[in-house]
């Protein structure tokens, strides 16, 4: 696994967040290398978080274990900028979201963490629905669901094993009060 324990903290790190809806035609049809590592030296960039997974649950890569952003334009964009990020030396530690993922919470609506308050930041306040469930929000899955915990262990894995990376951002990490069977 390619971990960097023994190299100096990078200068300037950014974070380009990439949490992007279904709905977004032609995600990275534009992307450029030469450009995209060009702005990022001229700003003084050595190191920048890209992204495996977002908060609407797709990947910009050509995942196994995930589902790839359907209107990816570019299959491997992630592996495009891994590539002339490394080769430019701009370190790029990969973002994967954890609790919020709208992809699972739709299939396994059975993962959406179950508030026994009802009460959630970022729900509509008056949303009847069980646990604000119907709320347009991101929906908090509940990490006791061994078979979610499993999908994100074997995703990292995946994004460990085929590209070179000094490490993962394991994104939402929280502790909700939740009352779901598990
Ligand atoms: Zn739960």
């Amino acid at each position: 696994m390619p971990v960097s324990t023994n190299k100096p903290l990078r200068y300037r790190q950014i974070h380009l967040d990439f949490h992007t809806s279904e709905h977004v035609p032609g995600v990275g049809a534009a992307f450029d290398a030469d450009e995209f590592v060009g702005t990022l030296r001229k700003a003084s960039v050595d190191s920048i978080t890209i992204f495996a997974k977002c908060h609407h649950g797709w990947s910009y890569y050509p995942t196994k274990v995930g589902a790839p952003h359907p209107q990816l334009a570019r299959p491997d964009l992630m592996g495009d900028m891994v590539r002339a990020l490394t080769a430019a030396d701009i370190e790029c530690p990969i973002y994967i979201s954890v609790q919020w993922d709208e992809r699972n919470a739709r299939i396994h609506p059975e993962w959406r963490v179950m508030s026994a308050t009802n009460r959630y930041h970022r729900a509509t306040p008056n949303d009847p629905s069980t646990a604000k469930q119907l709320s347009p929000a991101w929906h908090t899955l509940c990490l006791n669901h061994k078979a979610y915990r499993d999908e994100l262990l074997e995703q990292a894995r995946e994004v460990l094993r085929n590209y070179d990376t000094p490490g993962i951002f394991f994104d939402i990490i929280t502790t909700p009060d939740c009352v779901c069977p598990e």
